[in-house]
């Protein structure tokens, strides 16, 4: 069971993750995220630290301590839980007043960032102590790992898990860091930003976990964008294929990585609502439940780069040579679609764009849109569904697309779009698709 961030951001809130767990018969593992705000506020700091900014970064680390010092007086009743509480605190706040004094480096900034699972973790588990609740700790530190490509090691993940695991036979309650791993140098890394759900789904499947329970604030995958659109509906059930798609295509609610794990190891993952725990969420399996369109995702800050040549024409190892450049600058392709004298592409890491362009002027002309957006329409087998293309190119005809990509896979239909476009795209698309206005 993983608890995000506004699931443990509250005192009550983690009381309401108590009595979930407490209604499990099976043996639980609890990964906690940090405390909602808290990366952020770590990010923050450790930029001020990386510009020489103590004072910024001072202020900083005392308006974070401040929030947990209000946060444990309210979590905690029990003065003798109270002050070791405080105590955690302070152990950490040193941490962080002590960085403010070392020369920056990358390695220190990912101890930073780790503070807040340590936190939320150390600051749960003496609740439960409160409680009375037995449980045990098991430091993500020690068994979470990640090779040198930054690729989490899953054989010995589940070796050290359960040496771990086997150090309390007794137990039945477990509670781990999400987010935070070792790095192959041994130092302190994570699993990048919203890597809490990785965690989650890599220990389901060390473990061989009947479920992987992921807790946030809504009541599952909706079908569009809650955030743009005003009615929107939780879907049921999705494939794994599916939830990658959204995942990765601008559904927030899932790390687009925690799919692979539990895909892999045929582990079923529930979204579910720690707000609202009897909704039904949506349930991720192999199989998909249904057929048809299932929703919609937007994914932001998009590039796309148009690469034409007369060249092209006949040409055969011409894409290779584009897919090679954009290699050399590990920068990851999302779209492609070609015609015999051009080929359209979309990028969304711009860190090396200019050298990207650089190397591609000996292929061809090229032309960059920024500001762009996917819109993807996933479900399953959608490209057998009847009027799907009418349905959705009828319910967006006034809106402009500058790429299409069909038939990539079953279950996908992707177009591109001036950002400027994307709130009436998802409204009328939520309209078109799924009858909702
Ligand atoms: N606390 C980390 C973050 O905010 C990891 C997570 O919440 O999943 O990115
Ligand atoms: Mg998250």
């Amino acid at each position: 069971m993983k608890f995000g961030g506004t699931s443990v951001g509250k005192p009550e809130r983690m009381h309401q993750i108590v009595s979930l767990v407490s209604r499990e018969k099976e043996p639980t593992i609890v990964v906690l995220s940090a405390l909602s705000g808290t990366t952020n506020a770590l990010v923050e700091i450790g930029d001020h630290i990386a510009k020489s900014d103590r004072t910024a970064a001072k202020l900083a680390i005392d308006k974070l301590e401040a929030h947990y010092h209000a946060f444990v007086e309210e979590l905690l009743k029990n003065p003798a839980t109270l002050s070791k509480a405080k105590n955690i605190l302070a152990e950490h706040f040193e941490f962080l007043n002590i960085i403010l004094k070392i020369s920056f480096s990358e390695a220190l900034s990912k101890d930073i960032l780790a503070q807040g699972e340590l936190l939320s973790t150390k600051l749960f588990c003496t609740y439960l102590e409160e409680q009375g609740i037995e449980h045990a700790l098991l430091p993500a530190l020690e068994f979470m790992t990640i090779d040198a490509y930054d690729e989490p090691q899953i054989g010995s993940i589940k070796i050290r898990l359960s040496q771990l695991l086997n150090q309390h036979k007794e137990k039945k309650f477990f509670v781990t860091q999400g987010y935070i791993c070792r790095n192959s140098r041994g130092e302190v890394d994570n699993l990048k930003r919203g890597g809490s759900d990785y965690s989650a789904s890599l220990i389901a499947a060390a473990i061989n976990a009947t479920v992987c329970e992921i807790w946030t604030d809504i009541d599952g995958m909706h079908n569009n964008d809650p955030r743009v659109v005003k009615r929107t509906l939780p879907v049921e059930q999705l494939s794994f294929d599916e939830a990658a798609e959204l995942a990765y295509f601008g559904a927030k609610i899932l790390h687009p990585a925690s799919i692979w794990p539990a895909q892999t190891y045929k582990i079923p993952v529930k979204l579910l609502n720690t707000m609202q725990p009897s909704a039904k969420g949506t349930l991720i399996t192999q199989d998909a439940g249904s057929v048809g369109v299932k929703a919609v995702a937007a994914k932001d800050n998009i590039i796309a780069i148009r690469i034409k040549s007369s060249r092209m024409l006949l040409a055969y190892g011409f894409l290779r040579k584009i897919f090679e450049v954009f290699e050399k600058y590990r920068t990851p392709i999302d779209m492609i679609t070609t015609s015999e004298v051009a080929v359209s592409l979309t990028i969304d890491n711009p860190i090396f764009l200019k050298e990207i362009l650089k190397e591609l002027e000996p292929f061809g002309s090229t032309e960059v849109d920024h500001n762009q957006a996917i819109i993807s329409v996933v479900g399953n087998e959608i490209s057998q569904t009847t009027d799907i293309v009418k349905k959705l190119f009828g319910s967006i005809m006034n809106i402009p697309v500058r790429m299409v990509s069909y038939g990539g896979s079953p279950h996908n239909i992707s177009l591109l779009i001036a950002a400027e476009h994307k709130g009436r795209i998802l409204q009328q698309l939520n309209k078109g698709m799924f009858g909702l206005e």
